[in-house]
């Protein structure tokens, strides 16, 4: 079984964490700060805040930002849960704006259609490793004074014209689950270059407090532990050489299903640095097989693929409840219909590589 993604774990990270656990020092401390420090140098940003995991440095983003009831906040609903989640936390309204079909990440001109009065934030996301459309949203953002929290979970040493994903809004999260392209089996980070934002995050993750017992405003139990950023400190040295392999695999796959008809491979935009979460691919009518034989295909020959996401949110249950149906993204619920990801993961050797593409040829040529 190739599976379509897989933690690389090693002695460096087993080394790290016994360390910590043998200094007594197991919550939050320096290992935490020297992630911090590692992602603010990856990210160009002047401050990074480690939190529990992607979804709380999402969530804490909007507390900080000052997201309450009332407000509204514009996303993609072809993206994961908490993209949107984290704003019903705060109380405010999910907005949602479909996506573009080339790279998946959210229409700048469907964006500009859903504000209103009450919108306070756009969340884009960096879909599968690629830097969301910046430029445009920044200039909509900027026209009519919304704040931008990148959710770059997915983009971590991504890049657009040279700009780092992690520094493409007033904030954003990453998370280091245990399937991301960097792990410390849970985690997620906060960047931003803002340091009044900066320094409500820190009050934010630790209860809210300003000093000890001195509770300044509402915050929560959102740190990291030692033994966690241990993990993420050694995985931060690995960074460049996973980027690098999941870049390789990606370029085996775009030259070796260049031929194959009805697939639609990744479109990397001009300047851009597409670093993989996933490598995913579109089966379109002219296929010969439909999206779910080819992932059925797959996956009885042991080749672990997976459908990034096989429903948009605006369709599931709490979002239906809130008045949108199918047919609101057209663009979005077409790509839950015929996307499929390939295993793409630093784990994969030659063999796995070529079996992926064989199988694919197999029942699609
Ligand atoms: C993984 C992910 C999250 C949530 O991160 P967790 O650490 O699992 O909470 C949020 N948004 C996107 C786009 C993700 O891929």
């Amino acid at each position: 079984m190739i599976p379509i993604a897989k933690p690389l774990i090693g002695r460096e990270e087993e080394n790290a964490v016994l360390e910590v656990l043998r200094s007594g020092h197991v919550v939050q401390g320096k290992k935490v700060e020297q992630l911090e420090q590692e992602f603010a140098r990856v990210c160009c940003t002047k401050y990074a805040i480690a939190v529990s995991n992607g979804t709380t440095a999402l969530h804490s983003a909007l507390a900080a930002m000052g997201v309450k009831p009332g407000d509204e906040v514009i996303t993609s609903p072809f993206t994961f849960v908490a993209s949107a989640s984290c704003i019903l936390m705060q109380g405010a309204k999910v907005v949602f704006a479909d996506i573009k079909k080339d790279t998946f990440n959210i229409d700048p001109e469907s964006v500009i259609n859903k504000i209103t009065e009450e919108t306070k934030a756009i969340v884009p996301v960096d879909l599968y490793g690629q830097a969301y459309d910046y430029d445009a949203i920044k200039k909509i953002a900027e026209k009519n004074e919304l704040f931008i929290l990148e959710d770059a979970c997915q983009a971590i040493n991504a890049s657009l014209n040279g700009k780092m994903c992690g520094s493409l809004g007033d904030m954003a999260a990453f998370s280091l689950y245990a399937t991301k392209n960097v792990i410390s089996g849970e985690g997620g980070i906060v960047t931003t270059d803002n340091e009044e934002f900066a320094e409500k995050l820190r009050r934010i993750r630790n209860h809210g407090q300003f000093e000890r017992y001195d509770y300044g405003m509402l915050g929560y139990n959102y740190r990291m532990t030692d033994i966690i950023a241990a993990i993420g400190v050694e995985q931060m040295r690995k960074l460049n050489s996973f980027t690098d392999a999941r870049i390789k695999n990606a370029e085996f796959f775009n030259k070796e299903l260049s031929e194959v008809e009805g697939l639609r491979l990744p479109f990397i935009k001009p300047n851009a640095k597409h670093v993989y979460h996933q490598y995913t691919i579109v089966v379109e009518d002219s296929c010969k097989v439909s999206r779910d034989e080819l992932v059925k295909h797959l996956r009885d020959k042991g080749i672990g693929c997976g459908i990034y996401y096989p429903k948009p949110l605006h369709l599931h249950p709490m979002y239906l409840k809130m008045g949108y149906k199918e047919g609101d993204f057209p663009v979005a619920e077409e790509m839950s219909k015929r996307v499929i990801s390939l295993p793409v993961h630093p784990g994969l050797n030659d063999n796995d590589r070529k079996k992926i593409v064989q199988e694919i040829k197999n029942i699609c040529l």
